[in-house]
């Protein structure tokens, strides 16, 4: 038995994780993970994190299951986050929220839905997008597809091939969008872009899914949020699926939501009744501890200003390290055009490098970055960017 199952090929950032881990080298640096560091590369626990989870332990009560949609106050706060605490959507109640593991599982929650009632629509993802879009839809049954986004070429968005592409998908096309702080380019959509596509969704019928993975990390968690504000106030039926593993650096708590703005609050109230199906379905109900801490901070307005700020700081370090690493590129290869990694937003960039140059870094610098060019700025530190700067110049040039 079992001599017809195939080894798993792992996940190649993952296993690139595991190569740097055995590394001896003691100068080596890990810019492959998605994995907000602070400057001394630690993994920062926030104190407005720590603070709740003390008052937390104060307060132990018994814990039964949550139910399938998860805690109650988690839910309201993940809505008034991602859309605004006076919005028209999340007063009108016309937002099924469900709590999910991570947005991973607010991505195969919503996708596991969808295949339910749309099974014959295929899902179109930006090429390029992190890798893990694919395989949940494709899990969920769902033939994946992809729209042009990157452009090598200007290192920005190729919006004119983008908006052809949409404009020829058929009605109840599932189009997958990352809302801010794109993974792996770190190249965003402007505002201008956004307002282009709503009449093209509108008119086309497609069903905008947008992931926020980093809210907070761009230029702000209300103008991180611009796209699905937009999309709201456009009037549109719409999925987002949030994290919060990053913005509260809860990576292993598991902590995420599924939204889907709904035309009514009927619509909404049996939307969520077939999204606690689709949960009851694949794992019962979510874990209480990660969300209890969220809706603990977002709800104590002491704890929320104070996340706030440190928030501000994380992203204020990682445009700091951008601006780092381009002036030494730019003092070491003057004329070359870095400028991308200073317009580029989030913990991601997408370098430029070629797989083969991403090797050489790797094997004569000791500097990890994912085969694609991928690095994580968030990785990057008063301490190791200039000899990063130094060694991706040396391989530049
Ligand atoms: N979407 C994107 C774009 C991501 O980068 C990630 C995390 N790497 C996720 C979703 C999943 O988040 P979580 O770890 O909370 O499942």
């Amino acid at each position: 038995m079992f001599e017809q199952v195939e080894a798993y090929a792992g996940d190649p950032i993952l296993s690139l994780n595991e190569d740097f881990q055995k590394d001896p080298r003691s100068n080596k640096i890990n810019l492959s993970i998605g994995i907000y560091f602070d400057d001394a590369g630690r993994l920062p626990v926030m104190n407005a994190v720590r603070e709740a989870e003390v008052e937390l332990t104060r307060e132990i009560i018994g814990r039964p299951y949550l139910p399938m949609e998860g805690g109650a106050d988690y839910r309201v706060a993940a809505q008034k986050l991602l859309f605004g605490a006076d919005s028209e959507v999340v007063t009108s109640s016309r937002i099924a929220s469900v709590q999910t593991l991570g947005g991973s599982g607010g991505l195969k929650v919503g996708a596991d839905f969808l295949h339910t009632y749309y099974p014959d629509s295929k899902v179109y993802v930006s090429n390029p997008t992190w890798d893990n879009h694919r395989a949940l839809f494709e899990g969920a049954g769902f033939t994946v597809d992809t729209y042009p986004y990157y452009d090598p070429a200007t290192g920005g968005v190729d919006f004119d091939a983008m908006l052809t592409t949409l404009s020829g998908l058929a009605p109840n096309s599932i189009v997958l969008l990352h809302a801010c702080c794109h993974n792996p380019t770190g190249v965003d959509l402007s505002q201008e872009q956004w307002a282009q596509l709503i009449p093209l969704f509108r008119e086309r019928k497609l069903i905008p899914y947008l992931d926020i993975a980093y809210q907070g990390f761009g230029d702000g968690i209300d103008a991180d949020a611009f796209a699905l504000r937009a999309l709201a106030e456009a009037g549109l039926v719409f999925f987002v699926s949030s994290s919060y593993s990053k913005s509260f650096s809860l990576y292993g708590e598991r902590v995420g939501a599924l939204s889907v703005v709904c035309a009514s609050r009927d619509d909404a109230d049996r939307v969520l009744g077939q999204l606690k199906a689709a949960v009851r379905r694949n794992y019962s109900s979510p874990p209480t501890h990660g969300a209890r801490i969220v809706a603990k901070v977002l709800g104590t307005p002491a704890l929320r200003d104070a996340w706030e700020a440190e928030l501000a700081s994380m992203r204020e370090r990682i445009k700091n390290m951008r601006e780092a690493l381009h002036a030494g590129l730019t003092k070491a290869l003057p004329g070359r055009d870095v400028e991308y990694f200073l317009t580029q937003r989030g913990m991601f960039s997408y370098t430029g490098l070629s797989p083969e140059q991403v090797d050489e870094l790797r094997e004569k610098h000791g500097v990890y970055l994912v085969r694609s060019g991928r690095m994580c700025v968030a990785g990057l530190n008063q301490g190791n960017v200039d000899a990063v700067a130094k060694a991706m110049a040396a391989v530049l040039a």
